[in-house]
């Protein structure tokens, strides 16, 4: 083994380990991550130990040419110093692996996990000793191959075949109804065990025939002329590997993999029934007034080429159980970015900086990425305000509302098919027909089997809200959901989104710039302004008595059917620009009321009324005799 081979081994032993890994159930595999991380190391120390063998005992045979030292050369056989790299990687990995996953898993976990691989890696280093003693016991007897060419291309084309054989059975899963489907991981564990196993055979039997009973026995015997055979015909490769591999794949699938995947789902559903139980209980007892979500000083900054883009500066609101609050401003004043950061999906070069968003009585930003995609699209959902662009264009409306199900509610489904008899898939596919219909979608049968692209803006929001709906989230958002659609239409959406609210007791933040729809529809309202919340209260007081004058200029923006009007009132100026903010409070460059601490100053919240705040120093005590002179000047 020269230093070229030692690392095709070293490099053949890491891709290998990382197949056995992934042929492995999904709950039982090593991370993926840390396995590669712990199978690389090993492999390349492995690699540096071979080698410096390999040199020692090639060095010695070399410089001693006596019979009792051609044991040397032997030894440097490249399968038997294959076998010993599988063994020495099976004391190395579970160390590596140790230390790589601290942190990581619980410790149990990690072993529970490390002992499956360890289990089916055993398996392998016992088919690389038999193949490494089998080429060992050549050399030392000292044969050799008579076509060499022949013999390794027999290994070549087997591999080939049963490779092949692994793609139609495959193709053919596929293409079987959606409820008749081997699961995943059965299939690949039934697939790739006939496959070691047939090629293991074929390659067993290649080497003893070739290199001993051909040319020994049958070959002078003349009976049986496995010679003959032996000159790898083809059709006899093909034939043999695939029948070997299809019965193998057979037994394992009938006789072992799918008894076993029985008992486990056996095992799923008892554990479903037990969660779903629990969870009713649960929330029988937790209906009542809560706080679901308190945002406590948000701050998303987004650091561009530019410069720093504050997007969201401190923001902090509560949304009650079954309330709708409504988050008002202009464009480009932090209410998307808002609704990104309490889903964690603000894309680079974004960060959440700081905060707190807490859901449930649990912090959300201190959730590993498998807790936030736990909630995610579950307890939390979106609408977001372009359908087209939400829904996956090459997938059948029916396949994105039944992925939601069966991501997050697999208990359900599994408590609801076992009381029905029927499959999950079926009972999906019921509940995502009720939920179109339930959002008067006609024909959701129909409905169901079509693309985006087949429907209407109307439509496409329909499928997007009844996505947001599937497994009746603890709160939604909705991010301007009406703005890219007609007035008849946006009527019909709030008014199902008031029904589908009272139905399920749906808590909902309700983005939009439509001060209109944010009275037909919220209980409060929070206006954002450049990145802060600048007023927050009840939605009556807010529409009665504005106090914040950023507000105050909004609503007074607003056209008034039958109240005539000499200009439509505006307020003077321009959002700021994010990356260049205004100091002290952002709105100061565009307020009539401004006065001296307000360009250096940033206002605190104030709670000027109960359970009603305001950001401004007109209301603050301690600038009192200086706002009241402001009032005076704007009233004058
Ligand atoms: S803090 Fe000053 S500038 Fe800001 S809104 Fe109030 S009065 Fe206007």
């Amino acid at each position: 083994m020269s230093l070229i081979e030692a690392l095709v081994a070293a490099f053949a032993l890491y891709f290998i380990t990382g197949f056995l890994n992934n042929v492995l159930r999904e709950e039982v595999q090593v991370n993926k991550r840390v396995h590669k991380l712990s199978s690389l190391v090993s492999a390349l120390i492995i690699f540096g130990i071979i080698l410096g063998v390999r040199l020692l005992l090639g060095s010695i045979s070399h410089f001693y040419i006596g019979v009792e030292y051609y044991l040397f050369r032997y030894l440097t056989n490249d399968f038997f110093l294959f076998a010993i790299m599988t063994t020495l990687f099976l004391r190395l990995h579970p160390k590596f692996l140790k230390k790589f996953s601290k942190n990581r898993l619980p410790d149990d976990e990690n072993n529970i996990q490390s002992e499956h691989f360890r289990r089916l890696y055993k398996k392998f280093v016992i088919i690389t000793w038999i193949i490494g003693g089998i080429f060992l016991s050549s050399s030392l007897l000292q044969i050799p191959l008579e076509s060499g060419d022949k013999f390794y291309l027999g290994f070549i084309w087997a591999m080939l075949f049963i490779g092949f054989a692994i793609i139609i059975t495959q193709v053919i899963n596929k293409t079987r109804p959606i409820e008749k489907r081997i699961p995943k991981f059965v299939l690949k564990q039934a697939m790739y065990t006939g496959g070691l196993i047939s090629f293991g055979i074929w390659a067993i039997q290649l080497i003893i025939v070739e290199l001993y009973i051909s040319r020994y026995i049958f070959k002078d015997l003349f009976l049986l002329d496995i010679y003959i055979l032996y000159e790898q015909d083809i059709r006899i490769l093909i034939v043999a590997v695939i029948s070997l591999y299809a019965i193998f794949y057979y037994i394992f699938l009938k006789r072992v993999f799918m008894p076993r995947a029985l008992e486990r789902s056996e095992l799923k559903i008892q554990k479903a029934f037990e969660v779903y139980d629990k969870k009713q209980s649960e929330e029988i007892r937790s209906v009542g007034n809560n706080v679901i979500l308190n945002v406590q000083d948000l701050t998303t900054y987004f650091y561009t080429e530019e410069g720093i883009v504050k997007a969201v500066e401190g923001v902090s609101f509560k949304i009650q159980e079954g309330e709708t609050l409504g988050l008002v401003g202009e464009t480009g004043c932090g209410k998307s970015v808002t609704a990104l950061s309490i889903l964690q999906v603000v894309r680079p070069p974004g960060k959440i900086e700081k905060g707190k968003i807490i859901f449930r009585g649990e912090d959300l930003l201190q959730r590993s990425i498998s807790g936030i995609l736990e909630y995610r699209g579950k307890d939390i959902t979106m609408i977001f305000q372009d359908p087209l662009n939400s829904l996956n264009p090459v997938f059948k409306i029916g396949t994105q509302i039944t992925e939601t199900y069966l991501l997050h509610m697999e208990n359900e489904l599994l408590v609801e098919a076992t009381k029905q008899d029927k499959s999950i898939f079926a009972v999906a596919r019921e509940w995502g027909e009720q939920l179109l219909h339930d959002l008067n979608i006609p024909f959701p049968e129909l409905i169901f089997d079509q693309y985006p692209h087949e429907l209407s803006g109307g439509m496409r929001q329909r499928v997007q809200i009844a996505m947001g709906l599937a497994c009746s989230p603890k709160l939604l958002i909705a991010d301007e959901p009406t703005t890219a659609l007609d007035v008849t239409i946006q009527n019909q959406i709030l008014k199902l989104m008031k029904e589908l609210k009272s139905k399920f007791n749906t808590s909902i933040l309700f983005i939009t710039h439509d001060l209109g729809i944010i009275s037909k529809m919220c209980d409060r309202v929070a206006v954002m302004y450049s990145g802060f919340i600048v007023e927050n209260g009840d939605i009556k007081k807010i529409f009665i008595k504005p106090y914040h004058p950023y507000t105050r200029g909004l609503i007074g923006s607003v056209p008034i059917v039958g109240k005539k009007r000499r200009r439509l009132e505006v307020i003077k100026g321009m959002v700021p620009n994010l990356i260049y903010p205004p100091s002290g409070c952002r709105f100061h460059p565009r307020c009539n009321y401004c006065f001296e601490p307000c360009d250096s100053k940033v206002p605190k919240s104030i709670e000027v009324e109960p359970d009603y705040f305001v950001a401004c120093h007109l209301y603050d005590a301690e600038y009192k005799e200086l706002a009241e002179i402001s009032i005076k000047k704007v009233g004058e």
